[in-house]
């Protein structure tokens, strides 16, 4: 049982790396055993490509370490509080992608303005005000800049943290922020403008998707 979060955890880590979404040993995963009340999180600042099953830290709501032989990630403070505050959510994925970033250090919302953002990001993305790495402060304003429907958030001046029932919803949710963003920053540099898709379009595209009507 611990044995399949444990992999999860590790494997999400090096899909993390090879997919772009953040450099060297940046950025954090954990997942929660919503039975146990646990959290499996990766250890800190070790490189992605050499992380084994037993460098995951399992940590309690409370996030003190339960079990492991590694230092847990510095946002730990910052998983568990998404864990309290969010109930839909079992996996916690924090990047540090570049156009996400870019936004985050603009201190700009991204804005539901393509379908698979409508589809994916579940609220605008805001950005939680400045705190320092790993401080129960940041941990507050990451909560806070969710709400209790966003999939996704920015911290300012430092990256992303993508939410949802499992790393695979978060991954999607990363993508597609990341592609907003990119997307945004290119209707910019053209000198364009955009328009936020309507409160009505938004809906129907989620209908869609949550009908099956996507997909096979
Ligand atoms: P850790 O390596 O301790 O998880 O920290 C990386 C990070 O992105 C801090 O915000
Ligand atoms: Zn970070």
């Amino acid at each position: 049982m611990d044995g399949d979060y444990k992999r999860a955890v590790v494997e999400a880590g090096k899909t993390m790396l090879h997919s772009g979404l953040t450099v060297e040993t940046w950025g954090n995963i954990s997942v929660r055993n919503r039975e146990a009340g646990q959290v499996y999180i990766t250890p800190s600042g070790l490189p992605y490509d050499e992380l084994l099953e037993d460098d995951v830290v399992t940590v309690g709501l409370d996030g003190r370490v339960l079990k492991g032989h590694r230092r847990p990630s510095v946002e730990t403070p910052l998983h568990v509080a998404v864990y309290k505050a969010r109930m839909d959510v079992d996996a916690v994925l924090h990047t540090h992608p570049i156009y996400s970033t870019v936004f985050s250090c603009m201190d700009e919302d991204i804005p539901l303005f393509i379908d698979e953002a409508a589809q994916t990001l579940g609220d605008t993305v805001r950005t939680a005000k400045y705190a320092l790495p790993g401080s129960p402060e940041l941990a507050q304003n990451c909560v806070a800049a969710l709400g209790r429907k966003a999939n996704a958030c920015l911290l300012k001046s430092h990256g992303a943290v993508c939410v949802g029932k499992n790393l695979a919803a978060c991954f999607r949710t990363a993508t597609v922020l990341e592609m907003t963003a990119r997307v945004l920053q290119l209707i910019r540099s053209m000198g364009g403008t955009f328009h936020p898709l309507s409160d009505e379009n938004i809906a129907a595209t989620r209908e869609l998707v949550k009908k099956t009507r996507y997909g096979q």
